[in-house]
């Protein structure tokens, strides 16, 4: 017999699960969420992010408001920029080479701001990102790249506190409980069968929202749509995520959307374990890279490591690293940039060499062709223009010049020791593919008709992310379209 489990059923307990949950019980649902991890690996990606989201913001005066504490001495020691409607859109539009939907992109765009508002009255607390987006020039901290706030304690502090909202305001957690299926009558879904203590059950609700993440964590799908090679590749985040959500869609009807052949995939740690480790979190992400040189076991540099800033490059450079011989790459610095290394770059699980002649360091690059690679390096010293000005917090357009891949930002040359490389592979970090939403996000049949009483956010939604993604807008877009989900799966039938 179903159980009438209640009013909205969500089923993931990732960042738009919460605001999905946040927002439906705000209407008055009651409201369940399904998470297939136990407790201790529960938060899906959004558990493994830095917590930057990416947010409209018109000045300081709009981060003082995200961040109520902002000192003054911060903001007088800062400068902010902006980072207007108009950017964001460009953004969106450029890097999805004018793919992205036009719809949801003026919804994540024109939403981004008051969502993240509404979060921080849920609990939801942010500050600035100083570490990692800004750097010091003339005594003051200038923000670049459009990424400007993060969640206090990362993801897995952002996790932590929707936790304790959703918990605080009654909503129920089922943890160990993995969706399975939908409750399905032909006219609309009436709840989800799921899989839990061994045993299966099916439970009843006027609504669903699927918020259970992409496929990334399946490397049978990865293959099948991302394409071969892909099943090589490591999983950045939650082993959780194998595109049930999305399959249960399909199997009742609703129509794939979206960049099904791509992914969100960046510059990994070699030796990193086939899943995410909570322990290290997005640490062996190596990020720095538009400060250096790319080698690959050829010995050559194989793409444009300074293209844009690293929030518009990183997502895709994951595929390129892939597409090399061996799947791996040698990210190369020298002392000159050494300061500007990430934090993830002093992390113990990494592989790295480092020596003081470029002769000795050529033999330590495991799998690279030393000879080409002293060579590669000698051009590569000959062709930087080292008659512009280095500054990494704009885009310098310090290049080099008549190389077979030039590079177009941030170029230096490498000549002075100790050098140091450090070793990458492809991270997956979240599928593009998934299901069409309208404005109310309700999933869309093959006849592009809504389905009744099914609605999805996050990761599962497609038509948002093509090619290539501006950093920060997965928890941005997870955040809008669940609060949009969990909003009209509480009003099902009445609005
Ligand atoms: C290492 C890393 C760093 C990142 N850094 C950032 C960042 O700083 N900023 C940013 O914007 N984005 C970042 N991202 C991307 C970001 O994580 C995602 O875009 C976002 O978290 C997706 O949120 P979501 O709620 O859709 O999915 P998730 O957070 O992955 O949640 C999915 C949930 O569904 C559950 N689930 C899956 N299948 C089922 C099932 N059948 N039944 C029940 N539950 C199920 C999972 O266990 C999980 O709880 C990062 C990702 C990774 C992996």
């Amino acid at each position: 017999m179903p159980d009438q489990a209640a009013d909205v059923i969500v089923v993931g307990a990732g960042n738009a699960a919460f605001c999905a949950a946040l927002a439906a019980q705000e209407q008055g649902a009651s409201v369940v969420m399904l998470e297939a991890a136990p407790e201790a690996e529960s938060g899906g990606n959004s558990r493994f992010t830095a917590g930057s989201i990416r947010v409209v913001y018109n000045g300081v005066d709009d981060i003082k408001t995200l961040v109520p504490d902002l000192t003054s001495a911060e903001v007088d020691s800062t400068d902010f920029g902006t980072y207007t409607a108009a950017q964001f859109f460009d953004d969106m539009a450029r890097v999805t080479q004018h793919r992205a939907d036009p719809d949801l992109v003026e919804l994540l765009v024109t939403r981004s701001f008051s969502t993240l508002n509404w979060m921080r009255a849920k609990g939801v607390r942010f500050i600035p990102i100083y570490g990692r987006q800004a750097f010091k020039i003339d005594g003051k901290f200038r923000f670049w790249g459009g990424l400007t706030v993060e969640s206090v304690g990362g993801g897995s502090g952002l996790v932590a506190m929707l936790t304790d909202a959703a918990q605080k305001r009654g909503v129920g957690i089922r943890y160990r409980t993995r969706a399975i299926g939908l409750l399905y009558d032909g006219g609309g879904v009436e709840g989800v069968r799921v899989r839990e203590e061994g045993a299966l059950r099916e439970l009843r609700a006027r609504s669903v929202v699927l918020a259970s993440g992409g496929f990334e964590a399946n490397p049978e799908w990865r293959t099948r749509y991302l394409g071969p090679g892909w099943d090589l590749a490591k999983v950045r985040g939650s082993r959780f995520n194998t595109g049930d959500g999305i399959r249960m869609a399909l199997d009742i009807g609703a129509s794939p959307r979206g960049n099904w052949s791509g992914c969100h995939a960046v510059q990994w740690e070699m030796n990193a374990p086939e899943f995410g480790d909570l322990a290290v979190g997005d640490q062996f992400q190596k990020h720095s890279y538009p400060f250096g040189i790319l080698i690959n076991a050829t010995g050559r540099r194989f793409v444009d490591e300074g293209a844009d800033f690293r929030n518009y490059t990183y997502a895709k450079y994951g595929r390129v690293v892939l597409e090399q011989p061996g799947q791996f790459a040698w990210q190369i610095f020298d002392r000159k940039v050494k300061h500007l290394l990430r934090d993830e770059y002093k992390i113990r699980q990494i592989t790295k060499v480092a020596a003081n002649t470029i002769e000795e360091f050529a033999q330590k690059l495991e799998g690279v062709n030393a000879a080409e690679f002293i060579k590669t390096v000698k051009q590569w010293n000959a062709a930087v223009r080292t008659d512009l000005p280095f500054n990494p917090s704009v885009k310098d357009g310090r290049c080099t010049q008549g190389l077979a891949v030039d590079k177009s930002n941030w170029a230096n040359t490498i000549d002075t020791p100790p050098f140091e490389g450090y070793a990458v592979t492809c991270g997956v970090t979240f599928t593009f593919g998934g299901l069409p939403i309208n404005n109310d996000a309700e999933v869309l049949n093959t006849d592009y008709r809504p389905i009744r009483g099914l609605y999805a956010a996050g990761e599962l939604v497609g038509g948002l992310f093509y090619f290539n993604y501006p950093g920060g807008a997965g928890l941005m877009s997870g955040a809008v379209f669940g609060k949009i989900a969990g909003k009209a799966a509480a009003n099902r039938g009445t609005i």
